[in-house]
């Protein structure tokens, strides 16, 4: 069960963005409000994410891959990838986790390649992946 963490690209992302396994893990605090997120991602913000993480993993039942991002991608993203691995190992519950990887980049990135971004204020976002 071990699991190791790899970084996707935007471009990555947006090819996949059909397959019904994969969940996006916005990261960010409070920016996430105002910057807008990719359509359909989950928030759960860096600050409070080890208390949520059971509520994550229900969050996420049926998907098999989760892509993190913060808004670089840089410390919290990576940091909260982690979190999750090490969670993942010490519970040894089967949650259908396969995929860990990281959002190149970040939300910054994303937004700066000109690719879509939601700025509804549904908690959470209704949108899907594509627009
Ligand atoms: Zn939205």
């Amino acid at each position: 069960m071990a699991r190791s963490i790899s970084y996707i690209t935007g471009s990555q992302l947006l090819s996949l963005r059909r397959h019904p396994s994969i969940a996006v893990v916005d990261v960010r605090d409070d920016e996430r409000s105002y910057d807008g997120h990719i359509s359909g991602s989950l928030h759960y913000a860096s600050d409070t994410f080890s208390d949520n993480i059971s509520n994550l993993i229900q969050a996420v039942k049926g998907k098999d891959t989760l892509v993190f991002h913060c808004a670089l991608s840089q410390v919290r993203g990576p940091t909260c990838a982690r979190r999750l691995v090490n969670y993942l190992e010490e519970n040894k519950e089967d949650t259908g986790i396969k995929n860990i990887m990281v959002l190149e980049r970040g939300f910054n990135g994303w937004e700066a390649s000109g690719r879509p971004v939601c700025r509804c204020t549904n908690i959470p976002c209704k949108g899907e992946l594509s627009p």
